[in-house]
């Protein structure tokens, strides 16, 4: 912790030194490493408001959120390494900046030793840390002062930048991280996210440093060197809480149980799980495989906007039952409900509706930064009074949580969560694709995939070719994990009579229940129905020969 405090101050007085001041935005596209964590802190202690954009976007997207939230610089890496591959960091910041005028400097820090190029704005990071200050004074803040904000995907096209502030969402962070992991004082505290996630910033950075745990940064994939890296982590680092993503997860599993029974995991008491649904598989894979049947394992559900965890099986009781696959119990504060179409809320037990917190809590979102009425409609509009979270979830007959997925255009890829509209308005720049529409599908490691429908102007030969220049653009626009993974040509897209695209149809298409269409009536020609399904059934067989 000293250490910490040592590289935060000297990264925060070099911040002040070429003019962030409190109140500022300062964007940090960096991978996981103590640097990026100081570099959080750092922007913290003087005030300063970070926006970490996930290493993996591409320098389009890092340019949208640099220019939304007006960043005055830019802190980066040379190079990043990730899973034996060098990733083009500082490259990539050259890009994005190109456009941002706002961006006065750019701090680019040493991860490989690899020279890139330094422009006039580019300043090298660990040389004037050097030269430094190690003492910098923390910035008095009130406790609504913004703390941070990280852009996350909404229904339409446009990332939003949630806003967390001070005091609410440090207190909520620290305390998640205590009562739903157990965590004890002398714990090592082992999160495999990204810092570019929520979940990074929750419990890698904020809640295990707020309670003084030792918090283990995983730069890597959980596949590299070999499918044993997280346990031969585990090992190592003698882990007390494991938390990872239930897509990594699906992924081991496939490998088989050597990897894990290769290493010694008898220091581990929680396993926890994050980010999307985790199957009965994937849970008892974890649960009997990974934590020998002797681990509590916790389904935690939570999003961007709520800061911190807010339906978990812990705390609870002392032994109280963990349902397999199941978020089950609201933490301390949280009044979770379930509503009605009609608006109405859904009493008892054995129902199902949207997922709404009834009352405020400390780590919840502030606003959507520059925005505040698109918060207004995206959360409190649909039910009034009330939080929507997006998620449909279910309450069992026992009153335990079960979240059953997004109710809205959101889909959620290897635990990152994505607009398919993101996806729509990136390929709608190939000037023969006139119309677009994406649907998720289930994926049996991601979780989820996209389904893109495309439209074509005119009949073409180049129709393989196309769909190679669909897949770049929508990489380089938002990112590689974006890319559909399956893209279908079909003559028109099924619309109402108002010209709506009834995405809900592709959805029974891609997710084989066409028997079980619904109310068609309300399509302007429900012939385009047999004509997909069609299309579909086509685009299987071949792919399957
Ligand atoms: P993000 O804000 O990127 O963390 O994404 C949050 C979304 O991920 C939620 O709205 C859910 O749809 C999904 N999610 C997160 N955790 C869980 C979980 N434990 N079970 C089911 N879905 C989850």
């Amino acid at each position: 912790h000293r250490e910490l405090q040592d590289l935060t101050c000297r990264l925060a007085n070099t911040l002040k030194k070429y003019g962030i001041q409190k109140g500022d935005r300062v964007a940090i596209y960096m991978s996981v490493s103590p640097l990026s964590v100081a570099a959080m802190l750092a922007c913290a202690r003087i005030g300063a408001v970070h926006t970490v954009v996930f290493a993996g976007f591409s320098a389009e997207s890092l340019a949208g959120r640099i220019m939304d939230s007006g960043c005055k610089a830019v802190i980066t890496y040379n190079q990043g390494v990730r899973g034996g591959r060098t990733i083009e960091l500082k490259a990539t910041v050259d890009e994005a900046v190109k456009n941002c005028p706002s961006i006065q400097h750019v701090f680019v820090a040493q991860r490989t030793d690899n020279k890139v190029h330094m422009g006039d704005r580019d300043i090298p990071l660990e040389e004037e840390m050097t030269k430094a200050d190690p003492t910098c004074p923390p910035e008095s803040m009130d406790s609504e002062d913004v703390l941070f904000m990280l852009y996350t995907s909404g229904s339409t096209g446009k990332p939003k930048g949630i806003v967390h502030t001070q005091a609410g969402y440090l207190l909520y962070a620290a305390l998640t991280h205590k009562y739903v992991f157990d965590y004890q004082q002398g714990d090592v505290f082992g999160c495999v996210a990204d810092i570019g996630w929520i979940t990074g910033h929750s419990y890698v950075v904020y809640g295990p440093l707020c309670n003084g745990a030792t918090s283990v940064l995983f730069e890597s994939t959980p596949v590299y060197p070999d499918p044993g890296r997280y346990w031969e982590v585990v090992q190592r680092l003698k882990i007390n809480q494991f938390y990872g993503a239930p897509t990594a997860i699906r992924l081991l599993l496939n490998y088989g149980e050597e990897w894990v029974k290769k290493y010694d995991r008898s220091s581990l008491r929680v396993l926890g799980s994050v980010g999307e649904p985790i199957n009965k598989e994937a849970w008892q894979w974890f649960y009997q495989v990974v934590g020998e049947g002797r681990c509590t394992l916790v389904d935690t559900w939570w999003q961007t906007e709520t800061g911190g965890i807010c339906i978990a099986p812990r705390p609870s009781e002392e032994k109280a039952e963990i349902i397999p696959a199941m978020a089950m119990r609201p933490f301390f504060g949280i009044v979770p409900v379930l509503m009605d179409e009609n608006g109405e809320v859904i009493e008892g037990n054995d129902v199902s509706g949207a997922l709404c917190i009834a009352q405020p809590w400390p780590g919840m979102a502030r606003t959507i930064h520059g925005d505040h009425q698109r918060f207004i409609d995206a959360y409190f509009k649909a039910y009034p009074g009330y939080f929507f979270t997006g998620d449909g979830a279910y309450r069992c007959h026992k009153g335990y949580y079960q979240i059953t997925g997004r109710m809205d255009d959101v889909i959620n890829i290897s635990g990152h969560r994505l607009g398919t509209a993101e996806i729509e308005d990136a390929m709608a720049d190939h000037p023969e694709v006139p119309e677009t529409a994406v649907v998720g599908y289930p994926h049996k490691i991601k979780g989820e995939g996209a389904f893109a429908f495309i439209v074509l102007k005119e009949q073409t030969a180049r129709v393989d070719h196309i769909k190679e220049e669909l897949k770049a653009i929508v990489a380089s626009r938002i990112a590689k994990y974006a890319v559909p993974d399956h893209i279908l040509v079909v003559k028109r897209l099924p619309k109402t009579r108002s010209g709506k695209i009834m995405r809900r149809l592709l959805r029974k298409v891609v997710t084989e229940q066409s028997s079980n269409m619904g109310d068609v009536t309300t399509l302007d020609d429900p012939s385009v129905v047999k004509e997909i399904l069609d299309a579909y059934q086509k685009y299987k067989e071949k792919n399957s020969s």
